[in-house]
């Protein structure tokens, strides 16, 4: 079957039981162009309660033979849509640049790619997660079998749109459980498009279904009596709203990928070059929309001024690189809309009035989209909301300190606790920095990374739960412990 969707054939509708269907809700989304503010639809579905009732009914019925589906058969339906992700990786990263405006080489690729990479990951493990057992010596044979929870849902943010579907759908339904997903309101048409590929691959009616829709849907979702577990990826307020709504409805099982405002701790003794790649990198990638993205860069006092001037040249550099997401040799596209774009706007604004200065950027460019300058500030006060909220735009912070005790403290001052990096090229200074930060990642050397293997998340208010690795299947099943009295 060839992919009938793109820009001028847009998904709109809700994927229930291996079938696109009109929501029964009337109202609709509206979305627009970040590139020129265009309107791109004002038709798409909008999820309501009966809607999500329909999709867990439908779930809800597709779970036994999924549960009980042979690995293989469950693995070659993985691995499949794998492989039409992949080959439509052009398609399905397009109808998010439409509405994000991530150009495709420097983010679209990577993160359909993740995404299909989640799939084959997950696949692999359907086989090696069945659970342990222990020796009888005491008469009692011990079995713990890892069991899918039912019916599951993932709510996922604009920033990855696709990457972060592979995270949360491709454990779940790995490890047995029906998967509802429900993508953000503002990049809704790359996770519609992925039902013609669930329906192709193979997977069972009712098993993966996908319900777009804004904030009502997510918490008709968080709140369902009879949906299992609600993995999350968005904003800490959000979050604290769907652990509660997890709560007084069926405790049901929560995993929350939040925000950051993540460190990178720059010594004097580090490799200079690759400090500056690292941090300017980080900061710009995804037009900064990124949530482990390093926005406090601490740089030690011997090398702060040769550190400052390289910063600000990348930063410079990669102003160069800020265009429509469309055109050759773009890296960086615009702000994912009008409201966004003045929210990060907002905190400049008051950075400058708090006394920061602005090193470098801090402009928009041109009149048209969302387009800002990468902006760095230096002279920041510490305790000034530039200092210490989470932008989510193309803005970091950098300030200069003497000594490492004193810089871990500022580090590690913040409820936020994602990711961290550290440059140093002392081995035992770097080792010792990693484990002091309080934070659910750390690289040295590098920042703002992942990978599949090792867990994914946050300490304290930037999550609960980890995604990626084993993690990810633990997070989707349940230990039931089986005992045989073996002298019966
Ligand atoms: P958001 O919290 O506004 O929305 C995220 C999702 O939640 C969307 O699908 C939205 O429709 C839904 N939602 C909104 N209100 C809801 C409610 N009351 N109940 C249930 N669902 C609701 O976040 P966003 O603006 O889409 O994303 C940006 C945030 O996400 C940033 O804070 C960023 O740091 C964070 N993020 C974290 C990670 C991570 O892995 N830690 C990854 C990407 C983004």
């Amino acid at each position: 079957m060839s992919f009938p969707w793109s820009a001028k054939n847009l998904p709109k509708q809700i994927f229930i039981n291996n079938e696109y269907v009109a929501a029964k809700s009337s109202k609709k989304l509206t979305l627009n162009n970040p590139k020129d503010g265009s309107l791109i639809a004002d038709d798409v579905a909008l999820a309501g309660e009966q809607d999500v009732d329909a999709a867990v009914a439908a779930a809800e019925k597709a779970f036994p033979a999924w549960k009980k589906l042979g690995a293989t058969e469950r693995r070659n339906i993985m691995l499949k849509f794998a492989d039409l992700i992949e080959k439509n990786t052009q398609e399905i990263a397009e109808l998010s640049r439409i509405s994000l405006g991530a150009p495709f080489k420097a983010f679209g690729a990577f993160e359909v790619g993740l995404c299909a990479e989640a799939f084959k990951y997950n696949a692999g493990y359907i086989d090696k997660f069945g659970g342990e057992s222990w020796p009888q010596e005491d008469g009692f044979l011990k079995i713990v079998r890892n069991e899918p929870l039912g019916v599951t849902a993932g709510i996922v943010p604009w920033n990855g749109p696709v990457g972060t579907i592979g995270l949360k759908a491709a454990p779940a339904l790995a490890t047995g459980n029906c998967f509802i997903l429900k993508p953000s309101e503002k990049t809704p048409f790359s996770s519609l498009a992925l039902g013609t590929l669930i329906k192709e691959a193979g997977f069972p009616p009712g098993v993966f279904q996908i319900l777009s829709g804004d904030g009502t849907t997510g918490a008709l979702l968080a709140s369902h009596m009879r949906i299992r577990k609600v993995s999350f990826t968005g904003s800490i307020a959000t979050g604290k709203k769907i652990q509660e709504m997890a709560a007084k409805s069926n405790l049901k099982r929560v995993t929350l990928e939040l925000g950051g405002k993540s460190p990178a701790v720059v010594f004097d003794d580090c490799n200079l070059e690759n400090a500056i790649t690292w941090t300017a990198n980080a900061i710009t990638a995804n037009t900064g929309q990124v949530c482990f993205a390093a926005s406090r860069v601490y740089v030690q006092e011997g090398i702060y001024e040769k550190f400052i001037e390289g910063y600000k040249e990348a930063m410079r550099n990669k102003a160069k690189e800020v265009g429509d997401p469309e055109a050759e040799g773009t890296n960086i596209g615009p702000l994912v809309d009008e409201a966004q774009f003045k929210r990060v706007q907002g905190f400049i604004e008051r950075g400058q009035k708090s006394g920061a200065k602005i090193a470098v950027g801090g402009q928009r460019i041109g009149d048209k989209g969302f387009y800002l300058e990468p902006t760095v500030f230096t002279d920041v006060d510490p305790t000034s909301e530039i200092h210490c909220e989470e932008i989510f735009g193309p803005v970091s912070v950098v300030k200069s300190f003497k000594t490492e005790e004193e810089i871990m403290k500022l580090s590690n001052d913040t409820n936020f606790g994602l990711m961290a990096g550290v440059f140093t090229q002392d081995i035992n200074k770097a080792l010792r920095v990693a484990s002091d930060f309080d934070s659910g990642m750390v690289g040295i050397n590098c920042v703002s990374l992942m990978f599949l293997v090792t867990p994914f998340g946050g300490s304290k208010e930037s999550g609960l739960g980890r995604e990626c690795g084993i993690h990810a299947l633990r997070a989707f099943t349940e230990p039931k412990t089986i005992m045989i009295n073996m002298n019966y």
